[in-house]
């Protein structure tokens, strides 16, 4: 038996088998030689790449629907393009070998489509550069990772959004990662999951990799591998009081949300696309506090069409029925990055191009999403706010935008319904002028996790500075319970959806505080209602 330690993100004990995700490694083979061979090698390479596009098209189709499902289906065309074909065949007759024919041809072809005038066509080019770089990857040996069929432990570096979010979320039983920290998207992940998990782990990739089984206690911070029948037996016992605990809480389920001083409490879920608003509703959520959208933008090679997005928040909206839902508009940029955007990289990304700022210097993003909520309205109880919002005229110009969109859509007969307009607080900028802001908004949301970052200037991913991300900071505490005074001096609600929203030692504050929504992980809503109801505030 091996251990060692990390930070714990979530509670409970996870065993299984561990997989260690490794980021794609390519390496060319070498060639033969012979024109002959490097053809043959090119062709059973084209089949595999037919094979394994056959069946993303078929899981496409059942599981986002036939307009995605054609991207793939135009590069199984391309797979038996003649020009494309012959193009690699004279690259290997001139002696190449056939994964650097295949992927320069690939090339050439992209940029010849890039350059056409007709917008399809140019849309086409990034479509070959993707079928090109499968038949590359083929021939490099590259086959990604490759997944076990049942319930696993994930061992990795770290897990950018992008990445997690082409995870089969339901086999995966604990996230150990080696880098992280307890508000980074991982963490956040592993939260919404309700998966035992660590952060930070000095867990070695060979012993993952060697160990039958992995096993997490997400109450003491521990990982082992291979664990020996003592531990094994412990750890069993815990999950099982584990069990029993969860059970208790269901005692809460369907319970009103109110302390023993009459204050109520809604308690909503954090979701990052509809399915989760299912585990929400499983979960008793009185409403949806935070819909992280950017994720319906993650994990793909182009901007979701209007229709793409208002098939989303229709599907949340339908789900969620009468209860409140709050969907933020895109916030990307810092550590959730989109490749197809093309933004500029930067030297303090953090501080750049990020949230609100990228819809309003980018109306072609920001039109289309706007249009899917204002749509999407007219199915359910859907708000929306704004992340990363500093000033007042920021807000202002978001609220014309909506104005506009919804103008828009009435006179092209679309219904749709009035969608309260709210601001995260996660600026001590606009936590300073709250009292401004509460005046041009119907509520608040504090983003405690970017809130602590910008107050205290600590990075939230960098795992080295653990012990000065201090979400008890009295200047945090102290900017909280302003924002919270200024809602309801101007007669608006506020509420939490940062990590700080379920954090066991601050509720009853924040309540006292003023503050009347809690958003947070699914998994966290019965305990959080047993505490509301205990409390005398
Ligand atoms: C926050 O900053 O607290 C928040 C909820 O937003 P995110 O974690 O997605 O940045
Ligand atoms: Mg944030």
């Amino acid at each position: 038996m091996r251990k060692g330690i990390g930070l714990p993100v979530f509670p409970g004990v996870a065993i299984g088998p561990a997989v260690v995700y490794s980021k794609a490694q390519r390496t060319l083979p070498v060639p033969s030689g012979d024109p002959a061979v490097e053809k043959a090698k090119f062709e059973s390479a084209v089949e595999v790449a037919r094979e394994q596009l056959t069946a993303i098209f078929e899981k496409a189709k059942a599981e986002v629907g036939e307009e995605h499902a054609a991207i793939v289906e135009v590069q199984l065309l391309m797979l038996d393009d003649p020009d494309y074909v012959d193009g690699v065949t004279m690259s290997i007759e001139s002696g190449a070998a056939a994964a650097l024919a295949a992927l320069e041809t690939g090339e050439e072809f992209a940029q010849i489509f890039a350059a056409m005038d007709d917008e399809y066509m140019k849309a086409r080019s990034a479509d070959i550069r993707d079928m090109s770089q499968r038949i590359y990857d083929i021939l490099c040996g590259n086959t990604g990772f490759s997944l076990p069929d049942g319930s696993f432990l994930l061992v990795a570096e770290d897990l950018a959004p992008s990445e997690t979010i082409q995870l089969p979320r339901d086999r995966i039983l604990a996230f150990v990662t080696r880098q992280g920290s307890s508000s980074s998207h991982t963490a956040i992940l592993a939260r919404t999951l309700s998966i035992p998990s660590l952060v930070q782990a000095d867990i070695n990739f060979d012993d993952a990799r060697s160990c039958q089984i992995l096993a997490v206690d997400g109450f003491t911070g521990t990982w082992y591998a291979d664990p020996d029948e003592e531990t094994l037996a412990m750890l069993k016992a815990k999950q099982e009081e584990a069990a029993a605990a969860k059970n208790a809480l269901e005692a809460y389920r369907g319970k009103e949300s109110i302390t023993r001083s009459g204050k109520k409490v809604l308690l909503a879920a954090n979701i990052g696309c509809p399915e989760d608003a299912e585990d929400a509703i499983k979960a008793d959520a009185e409403g949806v506090g935070l819909m992280r959208s950017e994720f319906l933008y993650l994990g793909r090679d182009s901007l979701p069409s209007e229709d793409d997005l208002f098939e989303a928040y229709k599907k949340v909206a339908l789900i969620m029925g009468e209860r409140p839902v709050v969907i933020r508009t895109l916030d990307i940029g810092a550590d959730k990055q989109v490749a197809y955007l093309g933004l500029e990289k930067e030297e303090n990304p953090a501080l750049g191009l990020r949230g609100l700022r990228i819809c309003l210097t980018n109306e072609e993003i920001f039109r289309p999403q706007l249009r899917a909520i204002y749509r999407a309205s007219a199915y359910g109880n859907l708000n929306v706010m704004f992340p990363m919002v500093a000033s007042v005229w920021e807000l202002k110009a978001a609220k014309a935008l909506c104005a506009k969109v919804r103008n828009e859509l009435t006179k092209e007969g679309i219904p749709t319904k009035e969608v309260p307009i709210g601001v995260m607080i996660e600026t001590p900028a606009a936590a300073i002028l709250a009292n401004d802001l509460a005046k041009e908004a119907a509520f608040f949301s504090v983003g405690t996790n970017d809130l602590t970052q910008y107050t205290l200037a600590v990075d939230r991913q960098n795992a080295k500075l653990g012990e000065f991300y201090d979400p008890y900071h009295p200047a945090l505490l102290a900017l909280m319970a302003h924002i919270a005074k200024a809602a309801n001096d101007n007669g608006i609600w506020a509420g939490i959806c940062g990590e700080l929203g379920a954090d066991p030692k601050l509720q009853e504050k924040f309540i006292e505080m003023g503050f009347s929504e809690l958003s947070m992980a699914a998994g966290r809503i019965l305990e959080s209602r047993k505490r509301v109801c205990e409390s005398d505030v």
